[in-house]
């Protein structure tokens, strides 16, 4: 029996079908969110890369912020409960999810058996999100993707003391035009999104094992320094992007 996730969020498009509930038969990814045409691209991939069609599949589920719009789904699922899922189907040892999306950030613990004993989420302000990431970047006129490059080279980071994306935003061109050291700035910029998490994850309570989900875990800067601030090994789900897709996947799978 084949089941699909579908995660649609504030920037990206995720799929992932699953055979009986245990097996990655295709992913896909499309960088374009919710109110685009992304969720139907992925939508469209992740089936050609499986090489099924619609009518395979016994249940579509959807989740992310877009999870409501998605016409071809049989049922829907909050984000905290399909990254749940996705990240203790990967890594049965995992206690604490730190999940970094496009648009919010969430810390998630687990209990023994993988359900949500408590979550504190941030949905209210781009700061420690990835948006905050994609402005600097934006700047700085790199790629998200090369950011850890930047910060992992860093010796000694640039503190950011604004708290608002906007403000941080006039702070990292000053800096910029004051020719501060490129490295110490990315790496600045990490560790501010990591101190906001931290922030949250000291709210929910860590528990070990640690991982990180959502598209922000792919950066190694802002790993290093969740890390460095809350005194634990932060570790990098398994494809920690298509986490909400894959949990969504498997709740399909208990669906049908
Ligand atoms: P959403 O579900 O809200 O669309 P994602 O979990 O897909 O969010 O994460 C999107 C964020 O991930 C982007 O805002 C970007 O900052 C970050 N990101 C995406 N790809 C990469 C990458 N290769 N390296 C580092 N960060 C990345």
């Amino acid at each position: 029996m084949y089941t699909l996730g579908i995660d649609i969020g504030s920037t990206t498009s995720k799929c992932v079908i699953l055979s009986d509930g245990k097996d990655i038969v295709a992913k896909s990814l499309i960088p374009f969110g919710t109110g685009t045409k992304g969720p139907t691209q992925a939508f469209d991939s992740v089936l050609s890369e499986a090489g099924l069609s619609e009518s395979d599949i016994s249940f579509i589920m959807a989740t992310g912020y877009g999870r409501t719009t998605f016409p071809q789904m049989n049922g829907e699922m909050s984000e905290l409960s399909c990254h749940g899922k996705g990240v203790f189907f990967t890594h049965p040892d995992c206690r604490t999810i730190i999940d970094i999306g496009g648009q919010d950030a969430k810390v998630i613990s687990l209990s023994e058996s993988g359900s949500i004993a408590n979550f504190v989420m941030n949905d209210k302000c781009a700061a420690g999100t990835g948006r905050f990431l994609d402005v600097m970047a934006g700047i700085l006129m790199i790629g998200v993707e090369e950011l850890e490059t930047y910060a992992l080279r860093s010796s000694s980071p640039v503190s950011i003391s604004s708290t608002c994306t906007v403000f941080a935003e006039s702070e990292v061109i000053s800096q910029l035009s004051k020719d501060v050291n490129k490295d110490d700035l990315v790496a600045g910029i990490c560790a501010s999104v990591a101190s906001r998490t931290a922030a949250l994850a000291k709210r929910a309570g860590i528990k070990k094992e640690v991982y990180m989900s959502g598209g922000v875990a792919q950066n190694g800067g802002v790993r290093a320094a969740l890390a460095k601030e809350l005194g634990v090994e932060v570790r990098y789900a398994k494809d920690a992007q298509y986490m909400g897709a894959l949990g969504a996947a498997i709740a399909g799978y208990e669906k049908a």
